[in-house]
């Protein structure tokens, strides 16, 4: 059987199963952030609903980096908007 997993997501504070949720993780030797990274990856990891509402309340006042503890990227609205289409 299939292990349902369950995050929170940061913007909008649901809990829901992870196939639904964004993967942010902001890899722990490099600082890379990473979107839907892979299960090798390990850091600081963040979810958010794959829904632009959501996303856009994570990207305003650079809310996902604060929880990531990074700097702000440039274009990672865009990279992060591109998981949706
Ligand atoms: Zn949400």
């Amino acid at each position: 059987m299939k292990e349902i997993n369950y995050r929170k997501c940061i913007a909008c504070g649901k809990i829901k199963n992870k196939i639904e949720l964004v993967k942010i993780t902001c890899e722990y030797r490099t600082k890379d952030i990473m979107i839907q990274p892979d299960n090798k990856t390990f850091g600081r990891s963040c979810y958010i609903c794959k829904d632009e509402l959501c996303i856009n309340k994570a990207l305003k006042r650079g809310k996902i980096f604060k929880i990531l503890r990074v700097k702000s990227i440039e274009n990672f609205d865009k990279k992060i908007k591109a998981v949706l289409n």
